[in-house]
């Protein structure tokens, strides 16, 4: 098989081939269909008029001539018009004849990419130029026809203007592209026109949306969306996109049509907007989670969740105060684990922890709204008691030393107890004397034994 990659080996091939060319072409079962259908009768002058277009088609599509000097044009035209011939079965007939010379190029030589897709436009030009020119044929109404043409025409011009429009044909090959396409992209038209449309692609666009854009339009179906395309000289330009297939009439597709809207700054700013969001969003997240540390740094101990030291010795302060001034006991608990270090021996610092919050709930869960719960450092633990006496403390207290005692605690086999040590406010008391007063009979406690309650004796 030979690579025809040049013009002149190009021209020499289709030239050699012509009868062959002619013959399959009017073999052809739609040639065969629209001469029958329209009873066209392949006697000597018309055979004559089909040889010589054939000849001007395949003189254009060697640049031998363009599609207006093709002399028999009209004259083949009107042989169709006087069979009543349609545009649609013009189109098939060309179709048909550009297949003919693709298949015998495709039999006996291997064409180069370009000369391929200039068939396809040299071909697309053909078949709009002879439709123009067969409609006025048909009509016979030159009046009509300018009319609607210049119609068209301020229709085009109306699209041109104010869009970025390119074609293509089916294997994705530009054919044309208008002055706003050279102008947002940067290349001139000569750049552009030949060259697979992957020319202007971004690399920043995902695979799948070109994927989508093609399984749409092969499938005959319009394509709509946002493409990023690359400028010549780099950088982007952001586009709304429509690629609409247009079909020939036995429904194959001859070409794309794409016509996009620049939405390149409504873009920008819709992505610095989101940015700007997102940073405000994550800083706004992050002062949450400052003020929450702050919060919880401030009042609530890390591990239990209940009051902190910090927190407590500013309520214990207020409560001193407002014990004195309304003449109301105030008391203190304040209670030790027994050997704790051993269950953190035994059983794992994490076990301990987790064994000092379920103490802590426990606790929690078995005092009075009223009553102030910390931790005081370590596994030692205040409660502050309004309106309390010592003998309500003392009940208290060992209420919750029994409790303890009795309680099936996770992770650990023995009970665990704890020492209570008790004392209450008296007039002369500070902050300060008072937790001494107390811690002094904790330690009493654990003295004693452990697993006790002591009250402070002056
Ligand atoms: P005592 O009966 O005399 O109180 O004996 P003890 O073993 O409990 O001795 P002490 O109170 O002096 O020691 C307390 C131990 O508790 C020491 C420390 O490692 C441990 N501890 C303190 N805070 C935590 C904590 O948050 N988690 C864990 N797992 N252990 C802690
Ligand atoms: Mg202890
Ligand atoms: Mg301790």
């Amino acid at each position: 098989m030979i690579k025809i990659i040049n013009t002149e080996e190009f021209s020499y091939f289709l030239r050699v081939n012509r009868n062959e060319i002619i013959k399959r072409w009017m073999a052809k079962n739609e040639v065969q269909n629209v001469l029958h259908r329209h009873s066209l009768p392949i006697i000597e002058k018309n055979t004559h008029l089909f040889y010589e277009f054939c000849d001007c088609f395949i003189s254009v599509i060697e640049w031998r001539a363009t599609v207006s000097e093709c002399h028999v044009k009209i004259e083949f035209l009107q042989l169709l018009n006087n069979y009543n011939v349609t545009t649609a079965d013009l189109f098939s007939l060309i179709t048909k004849l550009k297949n003919a010379i693709e298949e015998i190029i495709y039999e006996n030589g291997n064409l180069s990419f370009a000369l391929q897709s200039e068939i396809e436009s040299l071909t697309l030009q053909m078949g709009n130029d002879l439709a123009s020119n067969f409609e006025i044929i048909i009509g016979g109404n030159q009046n009509y026809k300018s009319e609607n043409s210049n119609l068209l025409a301020e229709y085009k011009k109306a699209v041109d203007l104010s869009n970025i429009v390119s074609k293509t044909n089916p294997k994705g090959v530009i054919t044309y592209v208008n002055d706003k396409f050279c102008e947002i992209s940067g290349y001139s038209r000569d750049e552009l026109v030949g060259k697979p449309h992957n020319i202007i692609r971004h690399p920043d666009m995902p695979r799948e949306a070109f994927k989508d854009l093609w399984d749409t339009i092969k499938a005959k179906k319009s394509w709509n969306g946002v493409v990023t395309n690359m400028k010549k000289e780099g950088g982007q330009y952001i586009v709304d996109t429509t690629v609409i297939p247009i079909l020939d009439v036995d429904g194959d597709i001859v070409e794309y049509i794409a016509i996009r809207h620049d939405i390149t700054e409504l873009e920008e700013t819709k992505q610095q907007l989101k940015n700007i969001n997102k940073a405000m969003k994550n800083k706004v997240d992050e002062l949450y989670s400052m003020t929450n540390t702050l919060e919880q740094k401030a009042y609530k101990d890390n591990l239990t969740g209940i009051n902190n030291r910090e927190n407590f010795e500013e309520i214990f302060a207020l409560e001193i105060g407002s014990a004195n001034l309304n003449n109301q006991p105030l008391s203190l608990i304040i209670f030790d684990v027994d050997n704790f270090k051993l269950v953190n021996d035994t059983y794992g610092h994490q076990a301990g922890d987790i064994l000092l919050k379920d103490v802590v709930s426990l606790i929690a869960n078995n005092i009075k709204n009223g009553d102030i719960f910390a931790r005081w450092g370590g596994e030692e633990f205040v409660i502050l008691t309004p309106a309390t006496d010592l003998n309500g403390a003392y009940n208290l207290a060992e209420n919750l030393r029994k409790l303890v005692q009795t309680y099936m605690f996770k992770y650990v086999e023995n009970t665990l107890t704890l020492s209570f040590g008790i004392a209450q406010l008296s007039k002369e008391d500070t902050k300060k004397s008072l937790f001494e007063k107390a811690d002094k009979a904790m330690y009493e406690a654990k003295n004693n034994g452990r697993n006790r309650t002591e009250i402070y004796q002056g």
